[in-house]
């Protein structure tokens, strides 16, 4: 890593698109549909979305790739790892970094370590609502520290065996003493989405009386709907002036939906992980939060975005644990092109089939040619191969019912390099 704080963009700061614009450009394929997004998000927030300007309301990311994506079954890091995962976060611009430093010595030393590099993300030092973890971030040296407690019923039954005042108690307590301390703390109310919605409240103002910086709004198992997701947070919102994050599950795979369901409803930190990794189905994943933040919402976030593939390739190198093909941003077919319709279009101007240019997120465009390469697919492979085509169609055809009629699939996946980018036509930024 070049140097010890972020620099600043340069080179590197990519063309922000006008999310909040209401006008279509007509140069802008995205531009009717980020239209509708931005008259949806007005409708919603009562606010128009940001252009990423100084105006803009940003929403920040906290990223819990070392607590939360080391509780992933089978993923264990290296204090070494830790350290480079830091770094690369901090470069890429994430605003605070979670680790939990009372798991083991190992993750002690690792976030001792990670504190003294002056990073410019805050690092958050994370443990239970007890005075001893607390006292762990202290001899951590950390600034901020998190602390959690089950708050529902099941969870305070079933879980901890104490009652709903012994918990505030606790809460209010652990509040107080990181206070005197001087850490800043935020105070996670974990399985919140389901616990009784005046305690919620109750419990929300008590540590907010006790001067708490920020409280996390979970959704522990991942059963809220988008729409639940915004009455949860907004029914302490109306009541709870503290700065909100919101940490969110996704076991029925609707965590980066619901985590901007609660950003619409007043939340202004989202939690995420490298690849989304962590207890069971994981969090949302920094890529597509990062995305849908930067294209979405114009939030004014000074993301790295192009370092993306990079960070979900550093996870995989650690954990053996490639992402599915398909996952969006960063997954290998995320930008790989194969219908005949598509690579024709795809071959004149990318933007037809690509919401955003693989070059942003650090991906890359792949082309696949095979029984579905058509015609143009065909004259372009052709061409490819320093074949010349006729004047008519008439040889890419026959070689598209060639490919056909091997009926052996996907015959040759064309990763997109500059050379061949100046081989097709269209824009191509
Ligand atoms: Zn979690």
């Amino acid at each position: 890593m070049a140097g010890r704080k972020r620099a600043q963009p340069a080179a590197g700061k990519r063309a922000q698109p006008k999310a909040g614009q209401s006008a279509p450009r007509e140069d802008d394929p995205n531009a009717h549909a980020y239209s509708y997004n931005a008259r949806g998000l007005e409708e919603r927030t009562g606010r128009p979305a940001g252009d990423g300007g100084s105006s803009s309301r940003k929403i920040r990311v906290l990223d819990s790739t070392l607590r939360e994506g080391e509780q992933h079954p089978g993923v264990s890091f290296t204090n070494k790892q830790r350290i480079q995962i830091a770094w690369m976060l901090d470069y890429f611009g994430v605003d605070q970094i979670e680790i939990s430093p009372v798991i083991s010595d190992d993750h002690r030393e690792a976030t001792k370590t990670i504190i003294k590099q002056g990073l410019q993300a805050d690092i958050v030092s994370h443990g239970r609502a007890i005075r001893e973890d607390i006292d762990v971030s202290i001899g951590c040296d950390a600034k901020w520290c998190a602390a959690y407690l089950g708050i529902s019923d099941v969870h305070l039954r079933d879980k901890l065996r104490i009652t709903r005042q012994e918990a505030a108690r606790r809460a209010v307590d652990t509040v107080e003493y990181a206070k005197k301390h001087g850490l800043s703390i935020r105070f996670t109310v974990e399985d919140g989405s389901r616990a009784d919605p005046e305690f919620l409240i109750s419990l929300c103002r008590q540590i907010e009386e006790a001067k708490v910086d920020r409280i996390s709004l979970p959704d522990t198992v991942g059963i809220m709907h988008p729409a639940g997701m915004y009455e949860f947070v907004k029914c302490v919102r109306s009541e709870i002036s503290v700065p909100l994050d919101v940490h969110v599950h996704n076991d029925m795979g609707l965590a980066v939906a619901n985590a901007l369901s609660a950003c619409d409803a007043g939340v202004d930190q989202i939690h995420t992980t490298i690849d989304g990794i962590g207890e069971r189905t994981g969090i949302p994943p920094l890529a597509e939060v990062a995305v849908a933040l930067t294209y979405l919402y114009g939030s004014g976030n000074d993301f790295r975005l192009d370092m993306l593939q990079d960070l979900s390739r550093l996870i995989e190198d650690y954990t053996g644990m490639p992402p599915y093909d398909s996952k969006p941003v960063v997954g290998s077919s995320a930008y790989k092109h194969k219908a005949g319709t598509h690579l024709a279009a795809i071959l004149r101007n990318p933007a037809a089939y690509e919401p955003i240019p693989p070059r942003a997120v650090g991906n890359r465009r792949r082309i696949v040619f095979g029984g579905l390469a058509g015609k143009t697919g065909a004259a372009y492979l052709m061409s490819l191969l320093g074949l010349e085509t006729s004047g008519d169609d008439k040889q890419a055809r026959a070689v598209a019912a060639g490919l056909k009629g091997l009926g052996l699939g996907d015959l040759i996946d064309l990763p997109v390099d500059d050379r061949l980018e100046k081989k097709m036509t269209g824009t191509n930024k």
